[in-house]
C-alpha cells in the first residue's frame, strides 16, 4: 500500500508504517485534540523516538516546522515539514490510569487512557512488529497539545492553541512505524474536555 487516508475516532489507537520519503499528515479535524504519538525504526523497533535527544539537539522544548525527531540512538527518524498549529508538546507524556489517579481523583482510575490505547495497539500488532510491549513505550509526543513551561520551570496543561483543520506534516527519513493514541482524556483543558476525531494521511512524494 502506498498510502493511508483514515479518520481515527476519538479515543482510538492507530498504527501504520510510513516509508522512507513518504509524508505523514495528522489533521486536528475539530480542534484542540491531543494526539499522543510514538515512532519506531520499522527495521529495528528497539530504535524509537527520543524526546531527550530531540530537545537537546534543537535546543528548545516545543516541536514545530524544522524539528528533526531523533531516536534513542541519535539518528533522524522524521522531520516536521509543515505545521499550521505551531506548537507540539513532548514533555507531558501519555495519560494513564496512574496519572488519572494522581492528577484528578481515585475515581478516574478506570477511565480510558492513552497508555491503555498504546498497549492495545501493540497487542493487536504483536505478530507483525516483533512483539512490542510496555517496555517499548518511551516518552511520547503530544501533537496539538499545549503544555507551556512557565519562567519558574513549571509545566502547565493549558487550553489548546490548535483549531479545526490545523495539521502537522512529517517526512519520514527512514521506514518508520507510527503508533498513535488519539487521546480519550476527559479531565484536562488541552482538548476542552471533549476528545474528537483526527485524520491520518500518508503519501509518496515525487
Ligand atoms: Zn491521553
Amino acid at each position: 500500500m502506498s498510502g493511508y487516508d483514515e479518520v481515527v475516532p476519538a479515543g482510538e489507537p492507530w498504527m501504520g508504517v510510513v516509508r522512507h520519503g513518504q509524508s505523514l499528515r495528522i489533521v486536528d479535524l475539530e480542534g484542540n485534540q491531543a494526539v499522543d504519538t510514538l515512532f519506531y525504526n520499522a527495521a529495528d523497533t528497539a530504535e524509537h523516538y527520543s524526546a531527550q535527544n530531540t530537545i537537546q539537539a534543537q535546543g528548545r522544548i516545543y516541536l514545530t516546522t524544522g524539528t528533526t525527531l531523533l531516536s534513542n540512538r541519535g539518528n533522524p527518524l522524521l522531520r516536521i515539514e509543515e505545521d499550521t498549529c505551531g506548537r507540539h508538546d513532548t514533555l507531558g507524556g501519555a495519560c494513564s490510569a496512574e496519572s488519572n489517579t494522581v492528577r484528578y481523583a481515585l475515581g478516574k482510575r478506570s477511565m480510558h487512557s492513552c497508555r491503555d490505547s498504546f498497549l492495545l495497539a501493540l497487542a493487536r500488532h504483536s505478530g507483525k512488529d516483533g512483539g512490542l510491549t510496555k517496555r517499548d513505550l518511551p516518552s511520547n509526543i503530544n501533537f496539538f497539545m499545549n503544555v507551556p513551561v512557565t519562567p519558574a520551570g513549571e509545566l502547565r496543561f493549558a487550553d489548546g492553541i490548535s483549531a479545526a483543520g490545523r495539521h502537522v506534516q512529517l517526512r519520514a527519513l527512514v521506514d518508520t512505524l507510527v503508533l498513535i493514541s488519539n487521546c480519550p482524556q476527559l479531565n484536562n483543558p488541552c482538548n476542552a474536555y471533549n476528545p474528537t476525531p483526527i485524520r491520518v494521511m500518508t503519501w509518496d512524494n515525487a
